[in-house]
This record gives C-alpha cells, sequence and structure tokens, in this order.
C-alpha cells in the first residue's frame, strides 16, 4: 500500500524561469498545494536541455505561457505521492519527460498510444517543468529508471532519446535495413548508437564536418553532407528509412530521392516551414512522409532496457543548475556535444 506522506511534500517549488520570450531565465519560485491522489512529487537530481526547451522559451511554437518553467528530461528521486499512487514510491529513481499527464481514457490510453492521446498535458506546457529542484507529475507519466544507468547523462534518454526509438518500434524497422539520420545534436546523437546496435547499415546525416569522425565512433557507418547536394544524390535510392532531427528546412525532395521503394522519410525534428514536397516521387516508389511524437511509458521503459544493455549513453556536458543561462547559450552556440544537462546533485 502507498502511504500519502504529506510531511515530505513540498509547499514550495524553486526553479528557474523566463519571464517572457527569449528571456533570460531568472530565480522563480511558486506555491503548491497537496498533491492531487494521481500525482507524484519528484526531487530533481538532473534535468536535460532539449531543444523543445529552447524553442519553447522562445515562444516558436505560439503556445508559450509566461513564466514558463522548461524541462523536461528529468532524473530525480520520488519525494512524494498522492493516496492513488502505489506503482510507485518515495525514495525510487524515476524518470520524467515530455509528457506529465494522459487522459487515460481514450483509445490511445486504452491502447498503450498514451503519447497519441489528445488530451495528453505536456510537462513545460501551461504548467512547470523540470528546471527546479521538485517537479510534480500524474504518476502514469513517470517510468522508473532500472539499474545500472548512469544518472548524471541518463536524463537525455527520456526525451531525445525516446523521441528516436520510438519510431524503430512503430515501423517495425529491420535489422538488414539500411537507415539514414539527419542532424546529429541531441536526438540524432542518440539515434545512431540505437540503429547500430538495432543491426542496421547506418549513415549520417551531418552539416558539421567536424561531427563526421564523431559519427563513426557514435555508430554510423558512413556519413554524408546534409547540405551537399552532390553528396546527397550520390545516395540516390539507398535507405529503407531516414529519421530527420533538423529543426530547419532541407531539400526534402532530394532526400526523399535517397528512399528505397516503400522507404519511409519520418520526421521528429519540428521543422516548422512547409514541405513543399513533389508527390510523384511517393507515388512513383510508393514512399511514405510521417511524423512522431516521443514515445508511450511502456516503449520508454523498453528503450531504457535497451540503453542498459547494449550501453548506450548519452554524451553530455553538465553544468550545475545555477548557471542554466551559460548552458542555454552553450546550446544556442551550436558546439554542445551532444546534450547538456543541469544538475541540482552535488557530483
Ligand atoms: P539539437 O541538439 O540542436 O540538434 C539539432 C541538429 O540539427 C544540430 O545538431 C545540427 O546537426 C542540425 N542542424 C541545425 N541547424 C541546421 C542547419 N541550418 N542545417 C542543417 N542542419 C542543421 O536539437 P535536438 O534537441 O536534437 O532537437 C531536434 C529537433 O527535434 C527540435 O526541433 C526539437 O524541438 C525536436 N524534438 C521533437 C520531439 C518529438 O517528439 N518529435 C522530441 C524532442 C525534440 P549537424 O551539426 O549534424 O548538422
Ligand atoms: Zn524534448
Amino acid at each position: 500500500m502507498a502511504m500519502n506522506d504529506n510531511a515530505t511534500q513540498t509547499q514550495t517549488i524553486h526553479a528557474y524561469a523566463a519571464q517572457q520570450a527569449g528571456g533570460p531565465l531568472e530565480k522563480f519560485s511558486y506555491e503548491v498545494g497537496d498533491l492531487k491522489p494521481d500525482e507524484v512529487e519528484i526531487d530533481v537530481l538532473h534535468c536535460g536541455i532539449c531543444h523543445s526547451d529552447l524553442s519553447m522559451i522562445d515562444n516558436e511554437w505560439g503556445m508559450s505561457k509566461y513564466p514558463l518553467v522548461a524541462g523536461h528530461e528529468v532524473i530525480g528521486r520520488v519525494a512524494a505521492v498522492g493516496p492513488q499512487v502505489s506503482r510507485l514510491q518515495p525514495g525510487m529513481t524515476v524518470g520524467l519527460g515530455w509528457h506529465s499527464g494522459y487522459c487515460g481514457e481514450c483509445a490511445c490510453c486504452q491502447t498503450g498510444d498514451q503519447n497519441l492521446c489528445q488530451s495528453a498535458e505536456s510537462t513545460i506546457v501551461a504548467r512547470h517543468g523540470g528546471f527546479a529542484d521538485k517537479v510534480r507529475a500524474d504518476a502514469a507519466s513517470v517510468v522508473v529508471i532500472p539499474e545500472g544507468i548512469d544518472l548524471a547523462a541518463a536524463g537525455p534518454l527520456l526525451c531525445g532519446g525516446i523521441t528516436v526509438f520510438n519510431p524503430l518500434v512503430q515501423f517495425d524497422v529491420q535489422p538488414t535495413d539500411k537507415v539514414a539520420v539527419i542532424g546529429i545534436g541531441g536526438l540524432g546523437h542518440l539515434a545512431l548508437q540505437f540503429l547500430n546496435a538495432w543491426g542496421c547499415e547506418v549513415t549520417a546525416f551531418t552539416s558539421s564536418e567536424s561531427k563526421r569522425q564523431e559519427a563513426l565512433e557514435l555508430g554510423a557507418h558512413t556519413t554524408l553532407n546534409s547540405r551537399d547536394a552532390a553528396e546527397i544524390k550520390a545516395a540516390a535510392g539507398s535507405f529503407d528509412f531516414i529519421i530527420s532531427t533538423v529543426n530547419v528546412k532541407l531539400d526534402w525532395n532530394l532526400y526523399l530521392s535517397t528512399l528505397k521503394p516503400k522507404g519511409r522519410l519520418h520526421f521528429v525534428g519540428a521543422t516548422l516551414e512547409p514541405l513543399e514536397v513533389g508527390v510523384f516521387s511517393l507515388i512513383s516508389a510508393q514512399r511514405s512522409i510521417s511524423g512522431s511524437p516521443v514515445g508511450s511509458p511502456a516503449t520508454i521503459e523498453q528503450m531504457l532496457d535497451f540503453a542498459r544493455l547494449h550501453e548506450i549513453q548519452p554524451k553530455v556536458e553538465s553544468y550545475p543548475m545555477s548557471e542554466i543561462n551559460e548552458a542555454f547559450e552553450r546550446l544556442k552556440s551550436g558546439d554542445a556535444r551532444y546534450r547538456i544537462v543541469l544538475s541540482n546533485a552535488e557530483s
């Protein structure tokens, strides 16, 4: 039986918030009431910085509300649980990603596709996220971190990792497939590791010459320049599956031509500009275009087990939580290798 241990619940959460679009992150505290019956309070140990945090702080997607506390790659310890929560207990090591709650009743929730629930709550949209000492979420969205995972580096698996692992499950990617990843940043460097362990022949498309050698070390077998039309053209008809993690516009028709018949160009990067794709390239070779958001809690657990077994680990640069503004400057520089993690814990 779970206990509702009110003694360990906090009244005030100390966070870092943007007060306006693009603004610096400033100390910000907010009051919380008693935990709701299904809620969990987490002491944040570490929290990765995803590009989506930056997009939300900058209101690039037009849905930001200020003050905005970002942070949705949380590793922490359960501090307290609501009276209905039995799966999680204080002291357990847990993770929280993009979603902080699901309706639990729709067809998607009932069939294990909670990440497609159209009423799902996002950790940093209209509520406060993990750049803080504590964060709260519905227990259904909180996963247990298995033993044997390096906690200081694990945060990025909770959003970046699951986002590139989930398509392999959803689209039944085979070990015999030839797969390409466009953009070798936070998501992309994890995609290379997952795909290599999955057994695929892996190509990394990068715009950074300095990443080409590193991409090979991360698991790519080949690298190509993502902005060099001649290099892309030379790969015509090569790939079964392409995962795009970039948030910019590239020559998508050129990328479609690198797919084999029945190949798929899959978007997880939040490219804002419309794709402008020629439909004949899709029709003539029965190619597909698709996209997906993060993954379900069950798939997150599968991904964590797979990462542990194959020793897949985010490559991180660590900053104390108090240096959050410096950390964001580093992300904006494009030089981070490959994910930045903020830490409350003493190292
Ligand atoms: P990131 O670490 O900044 O990596 C993005 C990569 O895109 C960069 O490292 C760079 O790779 C490439 N890139 C950037 N500018 C480019 C340009 N002008 N031309 C060509 N390539 C360029 O970002 P991230 O955290 O991985 O996130 C990537 C995207 O995924 C964001 O849009 C984010 O919002 C989105 N996202 C979506 C989901 C989802 O559920 N679908 C979840 C998490 C994040 P190279 O240096 O190798 O070229
Ligand atoms: Zn994210």
